[in-house]
């Protein structure tokens, strides 16, 4: 199935936004993603296809596919990427994944490593279109001040949503500091591999149950 390109959106300095309209129904449930295939010559050993969440929300009517693009030894799929236009189209299959909010009446934490803010964007873009008021807080990290969706995320309509932004890594310190009710939350955890997987042991380490910690593994960032 294809995806035409209808606008790019410089988001940060190093993150641009794909905003693509589909001819046929996707029908997703916010925080899912899709499989993308460019194909490209000369293509690197990273390969021609990559996933990535859909950073937009069902009622938006565009999927938006947002990424970070890096400064040094960038893949050879990401430089073709960074060079469609407007009108250009793209493969993508397979709509998967489960890091979907299955409760609205749970409370939430939601912990974001950079880039890893993509699913949060969307699901709480479609809860607020829902006018559902989730108690969630969002701990947000990134390596520097430019966080992706800041402004949309401090204007989301949900007086029950609350946003911390720490600049540089997120520890057990932020999580104690900023949730006083660590045990009676969902906790929901993205971004890149190595961080997902500290900050879900740190939270076994809590006391958190597996079972209440879900994670959004992003593969191919250092
Ligand atoms: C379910 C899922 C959802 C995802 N959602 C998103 C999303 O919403 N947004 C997003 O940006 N990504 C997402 N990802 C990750 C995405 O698929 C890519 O893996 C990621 O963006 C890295 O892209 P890239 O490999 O083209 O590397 P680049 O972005 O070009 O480079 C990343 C960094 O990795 C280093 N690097 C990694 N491998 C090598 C290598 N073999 N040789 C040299 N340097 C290397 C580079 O130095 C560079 O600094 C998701 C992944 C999954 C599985």
């Amino acid at each position: 199935m294809k995806l035409t390109l209808k606008e790019k959106k410089q988001e940060t300095p190093d993150v641009t936004s794909f905003v693509f309209i589909s001819g046929s129904e996707i029908g997703w449930q916010a925080g899912q993603y899709l499989h993308y295939v460019l194909h490209h010559e000369p293509t690197d050993d990273r390969g021609s296809d990559r996933w990535f969440t859909i950073s937009s929300a069902p009622h938006e009517g565009f999927v938006m596919l947002t990424t970070r693009f890096a400064k040094d030894n960038g893949s050879s799929f990401k430089k073709e990427l960074e060079g469609l236009n407007v009108g250009d189209t793209v493969e993508f299959s397979d709509l998967d994944g489960d890091f979907v909010l299955e409760n609205v009446k749970e409370k939430y934490v939601f912990i974001a490593g950079g880039i890893g803010i993509t699913p949060y964007r969307a699901i709480l873009k479609d809860l607020e279109n829902k006018g559902n008021n989730v108690d969630i807080i969002l701990l947000y990290s990134n390596r520097d001040s430019n966080f992706v969706f800041k402004d949309e995320l401090d204007n989301i309509s949900n007086p029950s949503l609350k946003v911390k932004y720490i600049e540089g890594k997120v520890d057990e310190k932020h999580i104690k500091d900023n949730v006083s009710d660590i045990k009676d939350r969902i906790f929901y955890i993205s971004g890149p591999e190595g961080m997902v997987d500290s900050i879900g042991e740190e939270l076994k380490g809590l006391g958190i149950s597996e079972d209440n910690i879900k994670q959004d593994w992003f593969p191919g960032y250092d």
